[in-house]
């Protein structure tokens, strides 16, 4: 059984960056459908109480519903706080977890001293060698410890990434990371770890922006076995999840962290992007498989592979995204937009506008060359009269548009484009849209003519 997860932090809005963690794992679960019933939990990290907000959690679960990426369950970590608490409790006394009482001024200066000697900035684990009245004296000055995690340097790290492939961290060259603040307050890395223990998360995918996160976390989960923490699940899936770390999302010119907030979910379904072309993209970015608009779902599903993923930064870029969302409208059936349109487009006028759309939202403008009014522009003499003739030749059955060219076309001679353009901008005010085959149908008789009369003036 497959159990996936997201994880983000309700400090600000999803932006594509975290839509595509959040759509990798829920492909990857609902690909794990096929094998049982897979499992995409939503897992909100707030244990940072002060940069925790409310109403992001709320906005997190409403852009995964809009975007049709509902999780199977959802947990916070700031419930799970007791937990934590027992697990550290263990840690603490296997040896596995350590007082230590360096302000941030100290560690900065520990971090000069080593960069300045040319040596990599690694914690030196002074605080391990405090002694027990060294301990009672910073105590004693009202100095609370903050807690690190004992790396052990005897095992070395190693794990086989979904898309990196084999990896290998010496511990010794990583510095023991902070676990617990002073004030008791748990830092990201080891409530993630107890977490994905006790969910059974058997995959875990994220950016690799993680990956010196996994190396510390490894060796977490083989010391929390070794606590006897958590069920023992992860003894059939090698005694920690599966991992897999994408290439980050880079905007055409580099960086996206500057742009994303215009980058935000949030900001794109106010610009009329439809969750497909989101989905669409994000799903293939970076991998060797073409991105398409794929409205379908289970094909989305069915394609997830992550063999697929490449190392190479995937390009995100914002005239592509409007690319797929056109071809996505176009694609899409009357009764998934219905309640989106403006009273009076029916099926065929859906049909003959939608061609024309790059976003739903446009309709509307569209819909007024059916309804009026519309602007014409000023026309020669020799088209007024053309357009004059237009007027009395019009008449109306199956395929008025039809019949309208071939009668004009027999009678002045003209054909291509002093033929149709005149029509079609006394008919609609524009050079260029809808079908007109399908279009005049909707405008009607009564109107079409009194359009070409007006325009004959
Ligand atoms: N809250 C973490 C983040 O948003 C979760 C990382 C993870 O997937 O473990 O970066």
């Amino acid at each position: 059984m497959i159990v996936t997860r997201f994880a983000p932090s309700p400090t600000g809005r999803l932006h594509v960056g975290n839509l595509r963690t959040a759509l990798h794992n829920w492909l990857l679960a609902r690909k794990g459908d096929d094998e049982g019933q897979g499992k995409f939990l939503l897992r909100i990290d707030d244990t940072d109480a002060e940069r925790s907000r409310e109403e992001y959690v709320t906005a997190i679960r409403e852009d995964l519903a809009w975007l049709g990426l509902s999780p199977d369950a959802e947990f916070r970590q700031s419930q799970r706080l007791d937990l934590y608490e027992n697990a550290f409790a263990k840690l603490k006394d296997a040896g596995r977890v350590y007082p230590a009482y360096e302000t941030v001024q100290e560690l900065e200066l520990k971090r000069k001293i080593a960069l300045g000697r040319g040596l990599p900035p690694i914690y030196d684990r002074g605080a391990l060698s405090m002694s027990e009245e060294e301990r009672a004296a910073k105590e004693a000055e009202g100095i609370a410890p903050h807690w690190r995690f004992k790396l052990d340097h005897d095992e070395l790290i190693a794990w086989e990434d979904g898309v990196r492939g084999p990896q290998k961290f010496d511990p010794a060259q990583l510095s023991d990371p902070v676990i617990r603040r002073a004030d008791g307050s748990w830092l990201y890395m080891l409530p993630s770890v107890i977490d994905d223990m006790d969910m059974r998360v058997t995959d875990v995918l994220r950016g690799e922006d993680h990956v010196s996160n996994t190396a510390v976390q490894v060796q977490m989960f083989t010391a929390l076995h070794a606590a006897g923490v958590g069920p023992d699940h992860c003894a059939v899936i090698d005694s920690f999840p599966r991992f897999g770390h994408t290439a980050l999302l880079v905007g055409k010119e580099g960086k996206l962290s500057k742009r994303l907030g215009s980058l935000s979910c949030e900001a794109l379904r106010e610009q009329g992007i439809e969750p497909e072309a989101i989905l669409s993209l994000l799903a293939r970015l970076g991998t060797s498989q073409p991105v398409e608009p794929i409205a379908d779902r289970a094909a989305l599903i069915e394609g997830f592979d992550l063999e697929s993923f490449g190392r190479a930064p995937a390009k995100f870029d914002e005239a592509e995204l409007e690319r797929l969302n056109a071809a996505i409208v176009h694609q899409m059936d009357y009764a998934q937009v219905r309640d989106r349109l403006p009273e009076g487009i029916d099926e065929a006028g859906w049909h003959a506008i939608r061609p024309n759309l790059s976003h739903v939202g446009e309709a509307a403008e569209l819909w007024r060359l059916v309804t009026g009014p519309i602007e014409q522009p000023a026309f020669s003499d020799e088209d007024r009269a053309f357009l004059a003739e237009a007027a009395q030749v019009l008449t109306w059955g199956d395929n008025p548009w039809g019949a309208l060219t071939s009668t004009l076309k027999e009678r002045t001679g003209r054909k291509g484009k002093p033929l149709f353009l005149p029509l079609r901008q006394a008919l609609t005010g524009m050079d260029h849209g809808p079908d007109m085959g399908e279009l005049l149908p909707l405008i009607g008789e009564d109107e079409a003519r009194a359009r070409l009369e007006r325009a004959a003036r």
